[in-house]
């Protein structure tokens, strides 16, 4: 199953298929075998897709919002019609189990409707007045889609980013060309699929299947695109925002973490070590919000690392496709050996190995590695420091709550953060002097299309999701009146 005869046309541009210039093989990862090709682009599709987008957005861009709004609310139907499809293409493309790829799809299909109910509220209140403190003046104020704009997105939750991004553009009134990860095309490709029978007219959604040096650097150095939005890692982050000076594009980025979680001396032991599990090997450990620094207070710190330990040697790894498994594949080879290469290197930096650390023995195929904990891992060590981007969970005890903040705190980057306690209070209190985008109290990683993504330092530059998500994709303009009587 899940094998596709034929190279698959890896561009939709202007409401049409087509192939391009190079040629992107697919794999299963927990096979190792090929499961596509895909044509990718190169930067003269860009310059069509771009072409194309910008023919498109006057229309689009006056069309009215609830006209908006039913195409989105179309795409979330045809994305709930395709759910099994597409939960199959996420787990064998990706790797990560059946479950998680249900939850990808649900997320997409709540996010579009999300969007769709703003678009519904836009034309009512896109002109606001301003108070001005004087009378010789009127101001209003006007938000107004900020052009064509290009999405980047990674390969760990692919239609996830995308629809964060995708559905507040169109929402906006905006025209797009997407590039997915040319590690994982295949969700996209179908979701293209849905949205040209959505009814959205040719042109407002384009999209470029190709590496990032064919297809990814031409469009963040692209004249015709005015807003970038990317997510990925921060080396590429760094390049994007450097070729999109050339140009003074807007940017949004969503990057690396390495956040912490915080089991304060008086939470359930057995709720933290479930959350730390969850917050480490959901999508095995893929995740840039994994919380992979578990902080421990002392008084349960020796329990809490046995229980971890027994929670992660039961977790049940395996073929994605197969019902039961819990925990999949890493993406790729090259993946496997990035994540492999920081556990021999924590190792060597006088780390402790309490579980995992390699490959699992019952599976000698795929890119699988064991649920994996650290502990006494040094605070100056790339394994505390560096996202790994694997199931990889580094375990510290803490003496002190300050102590805990502070450590929290110590890191380049600011995603998100959970805290585990029994005192919800103090538990808040925690929360807000940490610094994270996003903190989560006693909760697994719940996201909501209505709660703002992004994180604080090097973690990201400006918020998807919520209104900001739509704020995004919109410039401001004011309008100044004279209010003393005209002439002519
Ligand atoms: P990556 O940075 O290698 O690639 C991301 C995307 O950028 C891909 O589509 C890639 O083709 C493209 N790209 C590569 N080089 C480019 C260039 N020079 N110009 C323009 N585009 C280019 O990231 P990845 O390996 O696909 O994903 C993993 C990374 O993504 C991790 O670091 C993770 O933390 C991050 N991530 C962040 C979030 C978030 O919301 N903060 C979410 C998911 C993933």
């Amino acid at each position: 199953m899940l094998k596709f005869p034929h190279t698959l046309p890896g561009l939709y541009i202007d409401g049409q298929w087509a192939h391009g210039p190079e040629a992107l093989t697919v794999i299963n990862p927990a096979s190792e075998q090929v499961l596509a090709h895909v044509d990718g682009a190169d930067a003269g599709a860009v310059d069509l897709a771009v072409a194309a987008a910008q023919r498109a957005f006057a229309g689009w861009a006056k069309t009215p919002a609830r006209t908006r709004a039913d195409c989105l609310r179309a795409i979330a139907n045809g994305v709930e019609a395709r759910r099994q499809h597409l939960m199959q293409l996420q787990a064998g493309n990706n790797g990560k189990p059946l479950f998680e790829a249900g939850m990808d799809v649900d997320d997409v299909i709540a996010t579009f409707n999300y969007y769709a109910g703003l678009a519904d509220e836009l034309d009512a209140s896109r002109d606001r007045d301003v108070p001005l403190p004087t009378d010789e003046f009127t101001a209003r104020v006007r938000r107004e889609p900020c052009g064509v704009v290009g999405l980047i997105v990674p390969w760990n939750f692919p239609m996830v980013t995308t629809a964060w991004k995708l559905a507040p553009a169109l929402a906006a009134g905006c025209c797009v060309v997407l590039k997915p990860s040319e590690v994982t095309p295949l969700a996209e490709l179908e979701l293209a699929a849905i949205i040209a029978e959505s009814g959205l007219p040719a042109g407002v959604f384009n999209l470029v299947c190709g590496t990032g040096p064919a297809v990814g650097a031409p469009m963040a150095g692209h004249h015709g695109i005015a807003k970038l939005s990317f997510t990925g890692s921060n080396a590429v982050g760094v390049q994007v925002m450097q070729r999109a000076a050339e140009t003074v594009k807007g940017v949004s980025l969503e990057l690396g973490g390495k956040s912490a979680l915080l089991v304060l001396e008086d939470a359930d032991l057995d709720l933290a070590v479930e959350l730390a599990s969850g917050g480490g090997y959901f999508n095995a450990g893929q995740m840039c919000s994994a919380t992979s620094r578990v902080l421990v207070a002392d008084a349960l710190y020796e329990p809490f690392v046995r229980r971890l330990k027994a929670r992660a040697e039961a977790i049940v790894q395996g073929d994605p496709l197969a019902a039961g498994t819990e925990m999949g594949a890493l993406v790729n080879r090259a993946q496997y050996q990035r994540v492999l290469g920081h556990i021999q290197a924590g190792i060597e930096a006088g780390a402790t190995l309490v579980t995992g650390g390699g490959r699992p023995p019952a599976l000698p195929v795929g890119f699988f590695v064991q649920p994996t904990v650290f502990t006494e891992v040094p605070l100056d060590s790339a394994l505390w420091n560096q996202e790994i981007f694997g199931p990889v969970l580094c375990v510290r005890r803490f003496h002190s709550e300050a102590e805990a903040i502070e450590r929290a705190n110590n890191s380049d980057f600011g995603l998100v953060a959970s805290v585990v306690s029994a005192d919800v209070a103090r538990a808040e209190q925690v929360a807000n002097a940490l610094q994270a985008g996003l903190v989560w109290i006693n909760a697994p990683q719940v996201i909501f299309p209505q709660t703002a993504w992004g994180g604080y330092k090097q973690s990201s530059l400006g918020r998807e999701l919520g209104p900001w998500g739509l704020q995004a994709f919109q410039e401001i303009k004011h309008v100044v009146r004279a209010a003393w009587p005209q002439v002519g």
